[in-house]
């Protein structure tokens, strides 16, 4: 959502005549966007902005702003804070940003705006901020009301509230205009999308996503699982463009403490979904998010996290130890759990999600996967082609979002770009993060693989 929310930030900055600039040093504007959803991405937010005040000493023309979650919740205290701070706008003054910047920018002023608005922003439609891209994010709604006890969210992106299918829409074919391929919707809870305005559903948004002509593949984030309809686990049967990959954040696989965040569903409903999932889409890949250490968490609570795990074997997980927010309800529950335990209950989590990483990537040895190629890296290539060969490595992802990298027989000399291509991949070698794959069309060659543990067989 912030990388979102930072390119809606350069495009309404550019008609003052901003462009990006690859460093802080050459900048004569510098926005901050921040995240405050858990402790360390605050604290990290406050170490960058306080390596800036260096950088104001040298040029004191230089406007500096911070955005975002951070600045919704701290408000004015940033100004007090820190001198060299010129701005600081919360989640919902994106549009005011560029009257505050040019207001600074002519009377030198400072300014905090954190007002909320109870309406949807609209954008008017802009050129690309980058040509050229492949995938892009397009958010469908703004803020949560599920009120979970551990989150900030709902405090500092405000109400729930939703965008008109027809600009959705167009926006998409705008995008797909300038050459983007796929699509990430993205909500906090893109199940209820739609639902408190009397729209169309989740559903039947991404029937007429899927009508786009020239797009290719469909994603979404995030579905909470008390909403997750049996309307939208067909989507994944009906929908030729859909990717089959669902992000289900799970957060605990302990009734009472589910019930305690206030997710309101149980494990045996979240596992009943998954069922349903696996049946109508086979090829289905789950990934989800934990919270280890929640206030009052047990050892017993604990082992019914692990448990669930073991019976859902995810294609991969988000794993965060509890931290206390702001304003949200969960930092005044007793039984806080200490840095140790949490680290202990981490370090069991992900050492059994390890296991299941290999195992489904693993899987996939053998197979042949179409994959939209997104990246490239310079990066010494695993290959071991004649002379030590060390060029282009290609980098995409399956429709089950796991990233494969391969090198192809054209770009072996350089000359061929495959960005934005389709192309069949025979999986040879699995690792915990990623695939090696070779095309189709390009004869096996002798792998020497450094680095990343290697699961194939
Ligand atoms: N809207 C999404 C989640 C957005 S936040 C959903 O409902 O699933 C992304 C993830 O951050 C959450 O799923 C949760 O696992 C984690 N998270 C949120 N607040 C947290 C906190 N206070 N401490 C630790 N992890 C947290
Ligand atoms: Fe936070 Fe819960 Fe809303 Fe997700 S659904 S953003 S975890 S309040």
């Amino acid at each position: 959502m912030n990388v979102y929310d930072s390119e809606q930030i350069s495009r309404v900055l550019t008609p003052l005549g901003y462009e990006i600039t690859p460093s802080p040093g050459a900048a004569d504007l510098i926005i901050v966007n921040t995240c405050a959803i858990r402790g360390k991405a605050e604290q990290k937010a406050f170490s960058f902005i306080g390596r800036l005040a260096g950088l104001k000493r040298k040029k004191p023309d230089l406007i500096i702003g911070v955005g975002g979650c951070v600045a919704q919740q701290e408000g004015r205290k940033i100004l007090e804070k820190m001198r060299y701070i010129d701005l600081v706008f919360g989640t919902q003054a994106l549009n005011r940003l560029p009257g505050h910047v040019k207001d600074i920018a002519t009377r030198r002023c400072r300014i905090a705006d954190i007002e909320m608005a109870p309406e949807i922003i609209e954008f008017p439609p802009g050129a690309p901020i980058v040509n050229g891209n492949i995938t892009r994010f397009v958010t469908i709604m703004r803020g949560c009301d599920n009120y979970c006890a551990y989150c900030v969210v709902p405090f500092v992106r405000g109400r729930e509230i939703s965008r008109e299918p027809e600009n959705i829409i167009n926006e998409i074919k705008g995008l797909v205009k300038t050459g983007v391929q796929e699509v990430t919707l993205l909500g906090q809870n893109v199940n209820s999308y739609g639902k408190k305005e009397g729209l169309c559903s989740f559903s039947a948004l991404l029937k007429l996503v899927n009508k786009i002509e020239g797009l290719f593949r469909i994603r979404f984030t995030t579905s909470h699982p008390k909403d997750l309809s049996d309307e939208l686990i067909f989507a994944f049967r009906d929908l030729e463009k859909l990717c089959s990959h669902i992000h289900l954040p799970v957060q605990s696989g302990s009734n009472s403490v589910l019930k305690r965040m206030n997710r309101k569903y149980t494990k045996e409903l979240y596992l009943d979904r998954i069922d349903k999932l696996r049946k109508v889409s086979p090829d289905i890949a789950i990934t989800s998010d934990i919270i280890v250490g929640f206030p009052g968490e047990t050892d017993k609570d604990f082992a019914e996290t692990l448990d669930l795990v073991r019976k859902v074997e995810f294609d991969s997980l988000f794993t965060f130890e509890y931290s206390d927010r702001t304003n949200a309800p969960a930092a005044h529950f007793s039984g806080k759990i200490p840095d140790k335990e949490k680290n202990e209950r981490l370090r069991m989590l992900l050492e059994l999600q390890k296991y299941y990483n290999a195992k489904r990537n693993l899987a996939l040895v053998g197979t042949t996967e179409l994959i939209l190629v997104d990246g490239f890296s310079k990066k010494q290539s695993p290959v071991n082609g004649q002379n030590g060969f060390s060029g282009v490595q290609w980098t995409g992802r399956t429709s089950t979002n796991k990233i494969v990298n391969f090198v192809d027989a054209n770009t072996l000399s350089g000359d061929d770009n495959l960005m934005g291509n389709r192309i069949d991949v025979i999986i040879e070698k699995a690792f915990s993060h990623s695939l090696w794959g070779r095309p189709v069309n390009v004869k096996p060659m002798p792998l020497r693989v450094k680095g990343e543990e290697s699961y194939a067989a």
